[in-house]
């Protein structure tokens, strides 16, 4: 056999429907764990910061002493229903143009300045999921919002300025291209397999058990066997949502649990706080109803080693396909090592 099988292979992503190419046989340097990283201490009230409590935000109104979530519309907004008026499409050739409408909010998680969702204890945590489940009840009965797109940019890695707790919501009257393709390849799962294809994912990690994350009686995470990203993680209701709207009180703590499992390992193997775009993927809510979608979190670390960024280059950004230097596997087992009950961040 050659020494480097099952390390260098390609698999099928089966929701974009591409090819990865994994090439781990290069990855000479072997894992012993990651050193403690000196981080500068911040404090927990920043007086130049426009998200913490008091301050002076862009459009000089000041932010409310809040003692927990605060949620405000984006001052300046990539989309709104002030954008430029436009009153219907417009095509020009083949070129066509439209109002950016939507709505734009940011979601502080807390009040403190120098928390994370993994540091933060989960009762907390819950009560951001809690705000999200909400958030997406009041948007979808706007009768012109298709989509809501909920995510976080953690980490200087992935360019965020300010580090202050908090995730972005994108409210449109389209529906973002992922969860577009994802709509598209589910059906036709459905009618090639008669399956969901979202189940069948989720049976195949449950089966091969060695990149499952974390688990408990509601959700589950796992670093799938088509991961682009060294350390990218999926993370599942165990019952069928198309959306977080429908999730009970008890599936939602389930979930939260689980996410905060996950993000408390991804701290303890770098021992740092690990940056991420944490992506709420979900069906669109135009009130037409997406059996096929199931709801999903979806974690994209940049980081393939302590120190080492992951940088998009020739085959992806020229080509599209990602090339991995890291087997799934050996990321899940990293994880996996962790104990997350003994996580040392807790603020
Ligand atoms: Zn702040």
């Amino acid at each position: 056999m050659n020494s480097a099988s099952g390390k260098w292979e390609k698999r099928w992503h089966p929701l974009r429907e591409e090819w990865v190419v994994y090439s781990a046989h290069r990855n000479t340097r072997p894992w012993h764990g990651a050193p403690p990283v000196e981080s500068q201490p911040m404090p927990a009230y920043d007086p130049t910061c426009y998200l913490c409590p008091g301050n002076k935000r862009v459009n000089h109104q000041s932010n409310p002493h809040y003692s927990d979530i605060f949620i405000f519309e984006n001052d300046l907004p990539v989309v709104s229903f002030s954008a430029p008026d436009i009153p219907v499409e417009q095509t020009i050739g083949l070129y066509r143009k439209a109002r950016a409408t939507g709505v734009a909010k940011v979601i502080c998680y807390d009040p403190r300045h120098n928390v994370t969702l993994a540091q933060m204890k989960q009762d907390a945590v819950y009560k951001v999921f809690r705000a999200f489940r909400q958030e997406m009840t009041e948007l979808s009965k706007i009768p012109e919002i298709r989509y809501v797109h909920i995510f976080e940019n953690k980490g200087q890695a992935v360019g965020v300025s300010n580090p202050h707790p908090h995730c972005q919501l994108y409210a449109t009257d389209f529906v973002f291209k992922f969860v577009e393709q994802q709509l598209a390849v589910a059906e036709k799962y459905r009618s090639n397999h008669q399956r969901n294809i979202y189940e069948d994912i989720i049976r195949q990690e449950q089966l091969d058990e060695i990149r499952i994350i974390s688990e408990n009686e509601y959700a589950i995470s796992f670093l799938p066997f088509f991961a682009r990203y060294a350390y990218e993680t999926l993370i599942f209701p165990k019952k069928h949502h198309a959306s977080l709207i429908t999730l009970t009180d008890y599936e939602l703590e389930g979930l939260t649990a689980v996410f905060h499992e996950t993000v408390r390992k991804m701290d303890m193997n770098f021992n740092t706080d690990f940056p991420y775009v944490m992506s709420v993927m979900q069906a669109p809510v135009d009130g037409l109803s997406y059996p096929e979608f199931r709801m999903h979190l979806w974690l994209q670390p940049p980081y393939r080693q302590p120190g080492l960024i992951k940088y998009l280059a020739g085959p992806e950004i020229g080509g599209g396909n990602f090339m991995a230097d890291t087997m799934p596997e050996d990321k899940a087992a990293e994880l996996r090592a962790q104990d997350a009950k003994k996580y040392p961040f807790e603020k």
